[in-house]
């Protein structure tokens, strides 16, 4: 089924939404970065999060990052958004594979770990990004961002974010993900008919799963609460990296890298952490970049 976001409205405008279907996108980071199937769930996870994030910036320049550095023995996750619905990112140690947790599910918290912060940059194009950080709660990534929205935005949110994995094969069966985040003029009693559909939120993946499609998901799981959807996306797993920002780095290391570069390795490979993409410079091209840092350029 094709990826989709949508963004929408629940009991009378009252609270905002988000939700997504993103098993393409889980699948594409799984196959582009070789991940175990711990971490398919937590890059997955973390990357569901970040196009419900990404989906929310007004410019189509801006861009939002998040930063999980949980202290586990997956290592941390960088995952970057767009307004368009494209997002990329990385686990530092994509293979780490453990067993199941106690309750036969894999063991994404103990994968990521919860003693470090989740750190979210976004970048509209100001001089600095705006930076949020808060401390870790789970690593189950769903309650961490919960946690960050309340603590670091103001935001009470209600998050849920779920990868399916095929226990055979490793392929993502299913990624869903919900941002549920009540306006400030939200009356109480809505509160708590939210509060009370949190459990049967947590089967939208199992829902997605069985081929239900997003919106009919939504319908059911928000049965009487008067959704109305404003906007939908197709979101996708994409690396926006290319030769030239490569050029830009390289040049940024200064002429006494570059010089070493040359001289002692005879070229340089760069790989791109968000696709692993690889790229290549010879000496030719190095000695041209060289000349670009000694103008100054
Ligand atoms: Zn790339």
């Amino acid at each position: 089924m094709q990826d989709v976001l949508i963004k929408g409205l629940l009991c009378a405008d009252a609270v905002r939404l988000s939700a997504i279907s993103g098993q393409e996108l889980c699948e594409a980071a799984r196959m582009t970065h070789g991940l175990s199937r711990v971490c398919t769930a937590a890059l997955g996870r973390t990357l569901l999060m970040t196009a419900m994030m990404g989906a929310d910036l007004k410019s189509g320049h801006d861009k939002v990052t998040a930063i999980i550095k949980g202290g586990g023995p997956a290592g941390n996750i960088v995952c970057t958004g767009n307004s368009a619905g494209a997002v990329k990112g990385y686990i530092e140690n994509p293979a780490l594979e453990l067993p199941l947790g106690p309750d036969g599910k894999l063991d994404v918290s103990s994968a990521v770990g919860w003693y470090g912060a989740l750190t979210v940059l976004r970048d509209m194009g100001l001089k600095e990004p705006y930076t949020g950080r808060c401390a870790m709660v789970s690593g189950e990534i769903a309650e961490d961002f919960a946690q960050y929205f309340t603590s670091s935005e103001q935001q009470p949110s209600l998050v849920y974010l779920g990868v399916r994995v095929d226990s055979q094969t490793g392929k993502v069966r299913a990624g869903g993900g919900l941002l549920l985040q009540p306006l400030p003029h939200c009356p109480e009693e809505t509160l708590d008919r939210l509060q009370a559909k949190a459990e049967g939120i947590q089967r939208l993946a199992a829902m997605l799963e069985e081929g239900l499609p997003l919106k009919d998901a939504l319908s059911a799981l928000f049965d009487g609460m008067d959704l109305r959807i404003v906007d939908e996306l197709r979101p996708a797993f994409c690396c926006d990296c290319n030769r030239e920002r490569l050029e830009k780095v390289l040049i940024s290391l200064g002429r006494e890298e570059l010089r070493d570069m040359i001289e002692q390795e005879h070229g340089a490979e760069l790989t791109c952490h968000f696709c692993n993409t690889i790229y290549r410079f010879d000496e030719a091209q190095l000695r041209a970049l060289l000349r670009e840092a000694v103008s100054g350029v």
